[in-house]
């Protein structure tokens, strides 16, 4: 489980997601990048993990991850600024879909692994995980890209609502001896539902730890 934060540190996550979020650009190709001097974070995890409702549910701006999701969109870098420069969000395109072509598959991965070694601001990847099924191979393989880029990351449970709490104690258990084994993987596991709103305070806390200072 996540630790536990301050009412402090929760406030200043709220305050910071009370700020304006916005689309800023769907990125296709490396070169495209804005500069990557800035703090970043990112957010990947299976198609249909629930991300772009997580993101939704973040920011509180319905509507906003949904451009990951139409047509043409799928296999770009979405990127999303919150409070005018204090932190930048990316959306990564979902992975493991099945009906991907292989050639689109090998320029996906070429794209993500090029943006995740050279990005300087990146001071985190949440990966999300459908809670109903755990870390399969297509999780394990993004473990595997951010341990060799070594870009720190942490698990995030998504759709808890859909399991019990048996079930729930089971899948952490067995993501938190995946974290362990992983290079880059952080220990603690947050565990969210988008619908119910669990997690969300808490995952607010940990990222405003991660944007720059308020002005
Ligand atoms: P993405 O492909 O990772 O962006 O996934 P979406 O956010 O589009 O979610 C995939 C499906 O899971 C949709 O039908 C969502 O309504 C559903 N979903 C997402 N988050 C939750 C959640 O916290 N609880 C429940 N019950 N369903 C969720």
């Amino acid at each position: 489980m996540s630790e536990a934060f301050t009412a402090e540190v929760l406030e200043a996550g709220r305050l910071l997601f009370a700020k304006p979020t916005r689309f800023i650009m769907g990125v296709a190709a490396l070169e495209q990048l804005p500069p990557g001097d800035m703090a970043e974070i990112a957010f990947a995890g299976r198609s249909n993990a629930g991300k772009s409702s997580l993101i939704n549910a973040l920011t509180g701006v319905n509507g906003l991850a949904r451009a990951s999701n139409t047509p043409g969109r799928t296999r770009e870098l979405n990127m999303f600024d919150v409070d005018e420069g204090r932190l930048r969000i990316v959306d990564m395109p979902g992975y493991g879909y099945a009906k991907a072509a292989r050639k689109e598959a090998r320029s996906w991965q070429r794209l993500m692994k090029d943006y995740l070694r050279g990005r300087i601001g990146l001071k985190r990847v949440f990966v999300l995980i459908d809670a109903r099924h755990g870390a399969l191979t297509a999780d394990k393989e993004m473990f595997g890209l951010l341990d060799s880029s070594a870009v720190s990351y942490q698990l995030v449970l998504t759709k808890i609502d859909k399991i019990n709490a048996a079930e729930l104690a089971e899948t952490l258990g067995a993501l938190a001896e995946t974290a362990k084994k992983r290079a880059a993987a952080l220990p603690a596991i947050h565990v969210t539902s988008s619908v119910k709103g669990t997690g969300l305070a808490e995952l607010r806390a940990e990222i405003v730890g991660l944007a720059a200072d308020a002005s």
